[in-house]
């Protein structure tokens, strides 16, 4: 039998890419390699899942064996890539050696994690997947104080969740708002201001310095000294994209596995996609620009060298005490900021010097106004 495509990875960017070439090619042989348990599920629905009443098993939509199923594929899970051998076409699980016609990267990002002094690191819990999530809900049964560390879009998405869910939730961030470098401060004050009046409090400036066990939950000191009792730590300081087994076996990387417009790598039959790619130039680590490469990718793997293009691409952040949709400036496009509305709605745009929109911030009952601004957004990738 020929060398199967390989896809590592069986998040929305595996798992889409699959679905997409098997729309074009039903015949050749598809291998999924994933080092966790490789079910189908919407990673955005993580940070929802309490006011959805939904623990993981709940927001799994698929088992692998259905998946491997429809796609007419084998799913490998709890297995591991240890190494990529690109001058034999070929890559290591252990002593393994598997071949491919086409490999694919959808291997996707880490958590970054922060040092922090104290006997509770155990305490610490990263939610970048279904499985951080089952442990996250099982450490989280019965009790009712969370600190937040990161008051970025995932931050504060799950600041918003667990207050729905009934938990006391602390934000701690090295940051002066809401979302920095993402949203103008008028709607991060807008947004901050929701989040508080489900509960949350806010810590901004300090970081954490150091988290102990103490009876039966936890003390946390922050570098300004302010002590918070918790039981929980929730950690969303960031995400790194997986770089490492790229480098070691050749692959040019820079903050993503570096992919040109038609997602190959610096070497022939390689290909990224997903929160690890860096696409000519841009790691983005949301859902549209995902499917965009998926089904670009999916052509070039049938046969039809296709490349990708981004148009406009807003996100719509899950903080629905105060609904927001953002739109920064591309890269390279600077402009001025005007500020209209008050309160919790809050119309923020940009525009450069001709006076074309180039990004927004829209919070409130100014998120209506969205579609009508995305059709004088520039693509971000045109
Ligand atoms: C809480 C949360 C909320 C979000 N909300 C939104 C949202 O509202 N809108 C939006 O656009 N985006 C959102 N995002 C971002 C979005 O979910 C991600 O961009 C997207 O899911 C990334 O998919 P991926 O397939 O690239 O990576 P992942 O889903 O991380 O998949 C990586 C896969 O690679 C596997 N893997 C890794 N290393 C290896 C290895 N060495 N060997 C084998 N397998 C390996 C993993 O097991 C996994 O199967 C959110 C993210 C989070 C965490």
């Amino acid at each position: 039998m020929s060398a199967p495509v390989v896809i590592v990875g069986t998040g929305l960017a595996g798992y889409n890419l699959a679905k997409e070439f098997r729309k074009l090619d039903v015949d050749t042989p598809l291998l999924l390699i994933t080092a966790d348990d490789g079910r189908s599920y919407s990673k955005p629905m993580l940070s929802t899942g309490f006011a959805k009443n939904k623990d993981a098993d709940g927001l799994a939509m698929a088992e692998p064996g259905t998946m491997a199923e429809q796609l007419k594929a084998e799913v490998r899970t709890h297995t591991r890539i240890t190494g990529i051998d690109p001058a034999h076409k070929r890559l290591w699980i252990g002593e393994e050696a598997v071949a491919y016609r086409d490999l694919v990267l959808a291997w996707g990002a880490d958590t970054i994690r922060v040092p922090v002094e104290g006997d509770a690191q155990d305490a610490i819990f990263p939610i970048n997947d279904l499985e951080d999530y089952a442990r996250f809900r099982a450490a989280s049964a019965g009790k009712r104080r969370v600190l937040i560390l990161g008051a970025g879009l995932i931050g504060c998405e799950f600041a918003n969740d667990l207050s729905a869910g009934g938990f006391q939730v602390e934000l701690v961030a090295p940051c002066e708002q809401v979302m920095p470098g993402l949203i103008h401060p008028a709607a991060a004050t807008a947004v901050r201001a929701g989040l508080e009046s489900l509960g949350a409090r806010f810590h901004l400036g300090p970081v954490l310095a150091s988290l102990k066990h103490a009876g039966d939950g936890l003390e946390a000191i922050l570098s300004d000294g302010t002590r918070i009792e918790c039981d929980l730590v929730v950690s969303a300081v960031g995400l790194r994209p997986r770089t490492e087994l790229a480098a070691a076996a050749g692959l040019a990387v820079n903050r993503g596995v570096v992919v040109d417009r038609r997602l190959q790598t610096s070497h022939a039959n390689i290909y990224a996609l997903g929160d690890c790619a860096e696409v000519d130039g841009l790691n983005l680590l949301y859902v549209m620009p995902l499917m965009s490469c998926a089904r670009a990718l999916a052509q070039t793997l049938a046969g039809t060298p296709t490349e990708v293009n981004y148009g406009p691409m807003p996100v719509l952040v899950k903080t629905p005490v105060c609904p927001l949709v953002v739109s920064p400036p591309p890269r390279g496009l600077s402009g001025e900021w005007t500020v209209e509305g008050s309160g919790a709605d809050i119309k923020a745009l940009c525009r450069d010097a001709a006076g074309r929109l180039i990004g927004y911030a829209l919070t409130g009952t100014a998120v209506q106004e969205k579609l009508a601004l995305n059709r004088e957004l520039p693509a971000l990738l045109a």
